[in-house]
């Protein structure tokens, strides 16, 4: 009761990192407490389980101690979450308690190979992360958690080929853009049954914002600005059952795009020029809320609750494929040519200011650390996650050419300086895969976009969304017309793109349903494009 009075009386009066600093402090655990055992009176797993970060003798595997909402259906207080918790669990939120987890060989959960405990209390909102080491590399594993008397589904995972492996195969669903609002999730539902090595989520796993003109299923809560709002939105996509399955059946490689926190933001810019300081704690709220649910670690234990956090990473499938998943959102420069009124991306004409040299897309450090990694790259195929599309959809208009500046189109010079290191390089094997736009792409990539005398040095496949609308024909027609390199685009239907990787080709099989996704829909091949090895660029096989 004194908890709730004192967040009402600040929240109007401290800034936003205040309350997020005083939240965090009051639900840290009494220190030297010994864990409580949990007598649950709901299921704790209503989140189900998930699986990440494989490594040839590693995974993650993650879930989060979730009674249910307090109030289903409709948005609730963090005091009302945190009492319903307590009522549901027999625990207060300044203890601690401990989950174990059993890692078995064998569906039957017959050999079991590992058991481990994790603690984790409020102020990580009982969620658990644990790197499981020791195991065996190329091969798939069950897992489940227990807490007090209450056992988890059973989720299963797939540790990568060790590094020399000779593969023959890397199967990934490539996925993003699951409005909840706007679709059911038809496409993980499909996801659960294929047969994959992986998932590769490239952003907006939640939406904060609402477009009530395509609303199927409401989010409860308004747009989330604090710790327990972002809490309560990504429960609310994890209560999804299909979305469940899909992280229980493959494990996951995730990065973020920008409506994990807040539509079109680059850095420490929001989109509506809200002071930096403030939009900084607005982001550590939604990057730990993320990590709290998601089968990811941050960059470390310390950073937990940090504005800046790591999500780019490396990873490695036998000699087949090098994998690297970049974030284009937490260093970026803002948007060139900006409205003054409304910040953010916008379709601008002749903005010259995308050309500076000085615009990065991925931050110096990280831009760097990828080039040497391509540079030192020895296996087959070298593939980027990234979260939107690489290749340019501006549109010739009498006027000029007009782009939108929330893509790569905004980041030109850094575009170039990517792709001409490739060139550079000479390899032909680079293949990018994106997000974001809600449409599914291939294209081809040129140092110089749409110019054939600038030669095909990398091939793209962008997936539509899960749900997320996409643009209308009218605009995408006008797009295709524009850039010639575009081989294929279709923005009217949802669903995931299967990538299957061998050492003679990478193949995109585009899997999709019609917009709006109806619940139990099923997927159908849209169109199949391949990259031969050896050769830069896509084509219908
Ligand atoms: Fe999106
Ligand atoms: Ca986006």
């Amino acid at each position: 009761m004194q908890r709730r009075r004192f967040i009402q009386s600040t929240a109007g009066a401290l800034s936003a990192l205040a309350v997020t600093q005083a939240l965090a402090a009051m639900a840290r655990p009494v220190a030297g407490a010994s864990a409580a055992t949990p007598h649950w009176r709901a299921d704790p797993f209503a989140l189900g389980v998930a699986s990440g970060e494989p490594r040839p003798d590693s995974v993650l595997v993650w879930t989060r101690l979730y009674p249910g909402p307090a109030r289903p259906g409709h948005s609730a207080t963090d005091a009302e979450q945190a009492s319903h918790f307590q009522e549901k669990a027999g625990l207060g939120a300044l203890q601690t308690t401990e989950v174990s987890y059993d890692i078995f060989e064998d569906e039957g959960l017959k050999k079991r190979v590992q058991r481990g405990v994790v603690t984790t209390h409020a102020g990580r909102g009982w969620s658990v992360h644990a790197r499981v080491t020791g195991l065996k590399p190329g091969r798939h594993y069950w897992y489940r958690f227990r807490s007090g008397h209450a056992i988890s589904p059973v989720g299963r995972t797939r540790t990568a080929p060790a590094p020399d492996a000779v593969v023959q195969r890397l199967r990934l669903a490539l996925a993003s853009c699951q409005h909840y609002e706007q679709g059911y999730y038809a496409a993980h539902a499909h996801m659960a049954r294929d047969d994959l090595d992986l998932v590769l989520f490239v952003g907006d796993y939640i939406y904060e914002s609402s477009n009530p003109q395509y609303r199927i299923r409401p989010h409860t809560g308004g747009v989330p600005q604090t710790l327990p709002a972002y809490r309560e939105r990504h429960a609310l996509y994890k209560l999804d059952a299909d979305l469940r399955a899909s992280h229980a059946a493959h494990p996951w490689i995730c990065t973020w795009d920008d409506h994990e926190v807040d539509n079109d933001y680059a850095g420490d810019q929001s989109s509506k020029y809200l002071d930096p300081v403030r939009f900084l704690a607005r982001r550590a709220a939604a990057y730990q809320a993320y990590f709290e649910h998601m089968p990811v670690m941050p960059g470390g234990p310390d950073t937990w609750g940090g504005s800046h956090q790591r999500i780019h990473q490396h990873w490695a499938w036998g000699q087949l494929a090098d994998l690297w998943t970049l974030d284009c959102r937490q260093y970026r420069t803002a948007q060139p040519c900006r409205d003054p009124l409304k910040g953010g991306g916008r379709v601008v004409l002749n903005c010259a200011e995308r050309d500076d040299p000085n615009r990065t897309m991925l931050g110096h450090a990280q831009e760097q650390w990828l080039t040497q990694g391509l540079a030192d790259s020895r296996r087959h195929w070298r593939l980027l996650g990234q979260s939107t599309q690489l290749s340019s959809t501006g549109i010739d208009t009498p006027l000029g050419r007009t782009i939108y500046t929330d893509g790569w189109d905004g980041y030109s010079a850094a575009r170039a300086r990517l792709l001409q290191s490739v060139a550079d390089m000479r390899q032909t094997n680079v293949v990018m895969l994106g997000g974001d736009v809600h449409q599914n792409v291939a294209a081809q990539l040129r140092v110089v976009p749409n110019d054939p005398a600038s030669p095909v040095v990398a091939s793209e496949f962008v997936s539509t969304s899960i749900t997320t609308r996409g643009m209308g024909e009218g605009a995408l027609a006008r797009i295709r017309s524009s850039n010639p390199d575009i081989a294929h685009a279709r923005s009217d239907e949802r669903g995931y793109t299967r990538l299957e990787v061998t050492p003679q080709s990478a193949t995109a099989t585009f899997l999709t349903t019609p917009f709006p996704a109806q619940a139990g829909a099923s997927l159908e091949v849209q169109a199949v494009y391949a990259v031969d090895t050896g050769h830069a660029g896509v084509h219908a096989p």
